[in-house]
């Protein structure tokens, strides 16, 4: 379905989100008090306009209360990064993402209703050593603390065999809930008889701990 984001601040941060969403196909108004930026970034977005988002008219006046999500990827200024959250979540905007500095400020715009807060350079270098440890995860969805959701090559002692034979969810904690194979095929919900052959991706839901145990 397509989505209306606004991503207010276009550093490194904010024109990288900006411009993915958009190539995704869906509508970002792009936003930063500096006319440059703005100007690099036209092309790319459905709309980008220079304002000053602490200033609630303007805000207002480009409609942005009917947007599904915001996105706050102001990092230096915090007065602006929380005051704009909060006008953010008070004109009515159902997702409000914003970018924190440290934890506190996290805790902060926890407080004043941030729907999600990120760290980027925290959780890239999260990603990134849990993309080295294990080098045959290929990618992962954080669920919670504990649990995410991991692309991993299967094992080449599980090549030819069923999942049924297997057993991972009772002989490591994981369950398969997709199986890759090649050409773009993809099993969901794999059964007991589905049989895993050479380079396949399992997508699996586990605690991470699990993951450490699978053989390579
Ligand atoms: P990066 O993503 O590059 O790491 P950063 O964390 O250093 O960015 P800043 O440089 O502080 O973030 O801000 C990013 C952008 O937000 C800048 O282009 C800045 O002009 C814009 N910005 C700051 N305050 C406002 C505001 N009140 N309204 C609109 N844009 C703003």
């Amino acid at each position: 379905m397509r989505k209306q984001f606004v991503v207010i601040g276009l550093g490194r941060f904010g024109t990288s989100v900006a411009k993915t969403l958009s190539a995704l196909g869906h509508d970002v108004l792009a936003m930063d008090k500096n006319e440059h930026v703005v100007q690099v970034i036209k092309q790319d977005v459905t709309q980008a306009v220079q304002a000053d988002a602490r200033d609630e008219d303007s805000l207002r006046a480009l409609g942005v209360r009917n947007f599904d999500v915001a996105i706050v990827a102001i990092g230096d200024d915090l007065e602006a990064n929380i005051l704009i959250t909060l006008m953010l979540k008070e004109i009515g905007i159902p997702y409000v993402v914003t970018k924190a500095q440290s934890v506190l400020h996290g805790k902060v715009l926890e407080k004043i209703g941030a729907d999600k807060i990120i760290y980027p350079e925290q959780d890239m270098g999260v990603r990134l050593a849990n993309n080295l440890i294990r080098t045959n995860v290929m990618d992962f969805i954080e669920l919670s603390l504990d649990f995410s959701i991991f692309e991993i090559i299967a094992a080449s002692r599980f090549v030819n065999k069923t999942l049924g034979e297997l057993n991972l969810r009772a002989v490591y904690g994981i369950n398969v809930v997709a199986i890759k194979k090649s050409g773009n095929q993809i099993v969901i919900a794999p059964g007991a008889n589905a049989v895993i052959d050479e380079k396949d991706i399992l997508v699996v839901v586990c605690n991470k701990k699990a993951l450490a145990k699978l053989p390579d």
